[in-house]
């Protein structure tokens, strides 16, 4: 039985299970002719299309108000969120949004502002630009920030672009980035695009990078050095300061992946562990909300020999209020730096901007130091409530997500992917899995600071009811997970190999059969 139906969940009449309704595509449920809007008929206009007007229907799917309606809340229903449980993927820092944060997003003077207003009529918009560099700047203890990368990964590209004009007005062609093996895969995708070859240094036993296999790869070819400071296994680097002495003597520049702030935000200022530039993601850090493709924004800060090559546009204060350096003859005529053009179209996310300095403000300097030592704490009380029944890899205290691995699986017949779904049933949406490859069969999970106590113990205890689970021989529970959801397991080969990404209408000849 390989059938669509065996993927369903059990039968019921409907096809539905209790008040989760099965929703067939938008476009299985139109109906020729149907419409949800009463348009009078168009009046008869000149045609300024030439030869290139459409010439079939356009195949929209005909539907009423409600049944669009009902579509889409349905669909929404199914779509697992942060306002609706613990989210607990590693390496995304999944955590509340406060609505405090949209509720200003969407006051008229930020959301309903064009970015090719003058610039006379948008003061308040570039102050809060402007006043938001500021506190990343004080955050990070970095005297200089590009505001624009649209993501982490548009973060670690403006980074490496910076380095290497800087690199090229110095005459001095490097070719090589060297990257952890436990780095994410946008780091060594970053370097390769900005035409670096990529060197892996290995970790050492202790989860950190390998100091003394660094510095042997570290030489007069490496422009830079890409570190994640708390690293991708939950770990503090901590021979950071020796790291970067390292580097700094090889002629290189020290990257920083700063995705994982959220761990150290209030508690220590990058600058003083001599990074010269990291990007920061707002949608991990400050709460501004990710996933499913949704907007990120991704600033980087930068050192004072990298700030001039740092990208355009950027916003500056003089004596006229608020202005935007856009081209290289208004940073010339300024008589400031040699940007290497733009990352992007206009001066970044501004909807993002919002967000992340209110939640700075609203949480104040001692708010966002708790944000950093809760979150730290709950991955500890996770770490410590978990490890006789599962297998923590580097079992010593963690920083704000902890790594498992797949040996408390070894002979169960349960693989950690078959966990991972298994979770699904217990009400969460699955870990990170076999992320990072350092060990392995990973687990990497980050409840973040927005849990409370008891949704962390109920989570706890799913993990650990699986854990034992699998142990006293139950394979059966996690082959066939998720068994509860509404869609099954899926064959997940056959949908990377032959996606079907369009539907069509069903073949007439096919359906008189
Ligand atoms: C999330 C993440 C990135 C990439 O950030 P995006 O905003 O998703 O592009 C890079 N590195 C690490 C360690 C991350 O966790």
């Amino acid at each position: 039985m390989n059938g669509p139906a065996d993927r369903r969940a059990p039968a019921t009449h409907s096809g539905h299970r209790g008040l989760v309704m099965e929703e067939p595509l938008i476009f299985e449920q139109g109906a020729a002719g149907r419409c949800g809007v009463d348009l009078p008929e168009p009046g008869a206009g000149g045609d300024r299309l030439g030869g290139l007007a459409r010439k079939g229907p356009i195949g929209l799917p005909g539907l009423s108000e409600p049944q669009v309606v009902r579509h889409y809340v349905r669909l929404s229903q199914k779509n697992y969120s942060i306002d609706a449980g613990l989210y607990p993927l590693g390496s995304c820092t999944m955590k509340h949004n406060p609505r405090l944060n949209e509720k200003v997003a969407r006051l008229p003077g930020f959301a309903d502002v064009h970015p090719l207003q003058p610039v006379s009529t948008v003061q308040g918009a570039l102050e809060l630009i402007h006043t938001l560099a500021h506190w990343l700047k004080v955050l990070t203890g970095m005297p200089a920030v590009a505001m624009s990368p649209a993501a982490g990964a548009h973060g670690e590209l403006c980074g490496l672009m910076t380095i290497r004009s800087a690199l090229e007005a110095k005459g001095d062609a490097r070719e090589r980035v060297l990257v952890p093996d436990s780095a994410h895969g946008t780091n060594p995708a970053t370097a390769a695009l900005c035409r670096y070859r990529v060197d892996a240094v290995p970790s050492n036993a202790r989860g950190r990078i390998d100091l003394a296999a660094l510095k042997q790869k570290l030489g007069p070819d490496v422009a830079a050095v890409m570190l994640t400071n708390p690293n991708t296994c939950g770990l503090f680097e901590d021979e950071v300061l020796e790291i970067a002495q390292a580097v700094h003597a090889a002629g290189a520049y020290f990257y920083c992946d700063g995705a994982n702030f959220n761990a150290i935000v209030g508690k220590v200022r990058p600058g003083d562990l001599g990074i010269d530039a990291m990007h920061l993601n707002l949608h991990k850090t400050f709460s501004t909300p990710h996933g499913g493709g949704g907007p990120g924004s991704g600033p980087v800060v930068l050192c004072a020999e990298l700030a001039p090559y740092a990208p355009l546009p950027y916003v500056v204060h003089g004596k006229d209020g608020f202005a935007l350096v856009e081209t290289a003859s208004d940073q010339s005529s300024a008589g400031e730096g040699r940007s290497y053009g733009r990352m992007r179209s206009f001066h970044g996310q501004m909807g993002m901007f919002v967000r992340a300095l209110a939640f700075m403000l609203s949480h104040g300097a001692d708010g966002l130091r708790r944000v950093a030592e809760d979150a730290v704490l709950n991955a500890n009380y996770v770490m410590a409530q978990l490890k006789d029944d599962m297998s923590v890899s580097y079992p010593a205290p963690c920083m704000h997500e902890v790594l498992f691995d797949d040996t408390f699986l070894k002979d169960t017949g349960v693989t950690m992917l078959d966990f991972a779904k298994a979770m699904i049933d217990e009400g969460f949406h699955p870990a990170t899995v076999y992320f990072p490859l350092v060990v392995q069969g990973a687990l990497l999970t980050e409840p973040t600071e927005s849990e409370s106590k008891e949704s962390l113990d109920r989570f706890i205890g799913s993990l650990r009811f699986l854990a034992r689970q699998a142990k006293a021989g139950d394979a059966g529970r996690f082959i066939n997970a998720p068994r509860l959801a509404p869609t099954r397991r899926l064959d997940e080969t056959r949908a990377a190999r032959h996606p079907v990404l369009r539907w069509r209408p069903p073949d007439p000849a096919e359906a008189a059969e």
